[in-house]
């Protein structure tokens, strides 16, 4: 890892176990919360349904190993475990960690396998069935894309799902215009990527796409890929 690279991840870190860990945590919540905060949790949620609805489709989950990668509050692993399937979870940020496994705590019984660790996604080892990074490429830049997905892709065995923010024109003007917002105080470096360049990266190291996705609200824009051993 360069030492830009690491000065990057640690700006996240900090972003995630202090004011994005406040933030973050409220909207991947119940509680009430502004307008624009309640349209990020809207279009959030339709992501990890769109995700599930997938993997549902495909046969049930019992026993299958899934990594979840910069897993955030739970929000998908927690329903993961729920259905059955053998969840390692992790997170850059302890904050969001500790936060998932009280949400598990509360949501699971003994019986579910969800394993949470402190890890950032690119130390991580292992082979997982499917492996899973929802909404955390947004937070680096083009140049870190191809050594985050060559390392996410050496640990998943038959299914990639990935998402991030896509670069469009309309996309682009939006990011510009919400970095003037007095609440943009609050969020930290997001990079918006083409599509071309996930895929191609994705293609480059042997993966094709079975199912493509787009969530957007008015403040929420996801592009959901998953990909499958071509
Ligand atoms: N994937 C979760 C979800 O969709 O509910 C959380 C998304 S949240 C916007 C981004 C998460 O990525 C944060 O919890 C953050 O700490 C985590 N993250 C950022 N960089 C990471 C890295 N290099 N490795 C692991 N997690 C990372």
């Amino acid at each position: 890892m360069t030492q830009s690279t690491a000065d990057e991840k640690a700006i996240v870190q900090n972003y995630f176990n202090t004011t994005g860990f406040d933030r973050w945590r409220r909207i991947y919540g119940t509680d009430q919360v502004s307008k624009v905060q309640a349209d990020i949790r809207m279009g959030h949620q339709q992501t990890i349904d769109t995700v599930l609805a997938w993997l549902k489709a495909d046969g049930s989950l019992k026993g299958k190993l899934i990594c979840d990668a910069g897993c955030g509050v739970g929000s998908l692993s927690i329903p993961l475990a729920a259905l059955g399937a053998r969840v390692y979870a992790s997170d850059i940020s302890e904050k969001m960690v500790a936060e998932a496994r009280d949400r598990a705590a509360a949501q699971l019984n003994g019986h579910h396998e969800l394993i949470l660790s402190v890890s950032d996604l690119e130390a991580l080892r292992g082979q997982y069935h499917i492996v899973i990074c929802l909404d955390v490429l947004i937070h680096y830049p083009d140049s870190q894309m191809a050594r985050m997905l060559a390392h996410l892709s050496s640990l998943a065995m038959e299914r990639l799902i990935v998402s991030f923010a896509p670069k469009t024109p309309k996309y682009t003007l939006l990011k510009k215009i919400g970095e003037f917002f007095p609440g943009a105080s609050k969020t930290t470096r997001a990079y918006l990527h083409s599509e071309e360049l996930i895929v191609g990266i994705l293609r480059d190291l042997g993966w094709r796409i079975e199912r493509n996705a787009m969530t957007k609200t008015r403040f929420y824009f996801s592009r959901l890929l998953e990909a499958v051993r071509a």
